[in-house]
């Protein structure tokens, strides 16, 4: 059942395979014969694939290279502009984020062409005239490691995710915050600007915890989270410090708005009860806060430690509010 230029195609009936109609099958066909070109076309959207058709090397690299181009590409080996080896070099050169799978189709036969097809980056390659039932058996096993990377790739985001956040509030977690922390203090470092860093801290939580028990104590603290991240600007950085402390740093805020905006924090969380199952319970926090001066050099730790101590005054000042590191605590310049 040969795919053979000058004859009908005689193509088998579309199978309902369940591996093959999901959306993300789509292949790029790049084929200057046209007979072999509406056969391909014929037979595979006859298989469940959407199938998108150039007719040159030239455009199959640029419609290849494109945003949303298929990850399946099947690829003539002679064609004008460019030929399928040489569009696979340029592709393998500068990688889409996501892998494109290259099936080479051509009329070269010996083992030193089917070597250099396969050394200029292509998965696999099907010789002309080809059998359909095999070449759509080769197009499924592109097909399936594509799926297989993207499972690979959804995994390690998921992981990534997991080792960054925080599970019960989902913000970033002590590890990832101090290194955010880090690197907005050296962009402001590198740009002379401000940056300020709110140590949060609930007050009289134990309290919440013995009354209302500890799931009660979670649910506070998922919301105080929600809270927080709707009230800071988009890219400042919140995250979870430690058991009930939150840290939230934002870039270029003199030390007057900054006290402001800690304000803002303070009442964000504390304006409306929060509701946990069945009851309804008041919550408040202190906000020690820190803005770095221009023109100073100074330490993520200096920084962290100072707003600590501002939030310890606070707590002594009796709760409830928010206290600014004072001037002389303020960062100096670490020598
Ligand atoms: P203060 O106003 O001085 O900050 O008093 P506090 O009670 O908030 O502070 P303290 O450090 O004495 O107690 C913190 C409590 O937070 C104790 C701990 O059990 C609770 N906590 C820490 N992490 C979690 C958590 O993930 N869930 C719950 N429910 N409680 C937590
Ligand atoms: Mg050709
Ligand atoms: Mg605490
Ligand atoms: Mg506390």
């Amino acid at each position: 059942m040969g795919l053979l230029p000058g004859k009908k195609p005689v193509l088998p009936a579309p199978d309902d395979a369940g591996d093959v109609a999901t959306a993300g099958d789509r292949v790029l066909v790049a084929e200057d014969d046209p007979v072999y070109r509406v056969a391909l076309q014929h037979f595979l959207r006859g298989n469940g694939y959407q199938v998108q058709l150039v007719s040159d090397g030239l455009q199959a690299l640029q419609e290849a290279r494109s945003p949303q181009a298929p990850r399946l590409l099947l690829l003539d080996w002679m064609m004008p502009g460019l030929q399928g080896p040489e569009v696979c070099r340029q592709l393998r050169e500068f990688p889409a984020e996501r892998y494109q799978y290259v099936l080479l189709l051509t009329a070269k036969d010996t083992t030193a062409d089917i070597v250099a097809g396969l050394e200029a980056g292509a998965d696999d390659y099907l010789t002309k005239p080809f059998d359909a039932p095999e070449l759509l058996a080769r197009v499924r096993v592109g097909a399936r490691m594509i799926r297989l990377q993207d499972s690979l790739l959804a995994a390690q985001e998921a992981l990534r995710f997991q080792a960054t956040h925080d599970p019960l509030t989902g913000i970033w977690n002590h590890g990832a915050l101090l290194e955010l922390v880090r690197a907005e203090v050296e962009r402001a470092q590198r740009k002379s600007s401000f940056v300020s860093l709110f140590m949060i801290d609930l007050d009289h939580f134990k309290r919440i915890n013995d009354e209302f028990g500890h799931p009660a104590g979670d649910i506070v603290l998922h919301e105080i989270a929600q809270r927080l991240s709707l009230s800071v600007r988009p890219y400042d950085v919140l995250g979870r410090y430690g058991g009930e402390e939150f840290v939230v740093v934002a870039a270029e805020l003199t030390s007057e708005r900054a006290y402001q905006f800690a304000e803002r924090l303070r009442t964000a969380v504390s304006s409306t009860p929060i509701l946990t199952s069945g009851s309804a319970v008041n919550v408040t926090v202190c906000v020690g806060v820190v803005t770095t001066q221009l023109h100073s050099d100074y330490s993520v730790e200096r920084l962290i430690k100072s707003a600590d101590e501002a939030l310890y005054v606070a707590k002594r000042n009796g709760r409830n509010r928010v206290e600014a590191a004072a001037p002389d605590l303020e960062i100096e310049a670490v020598s």
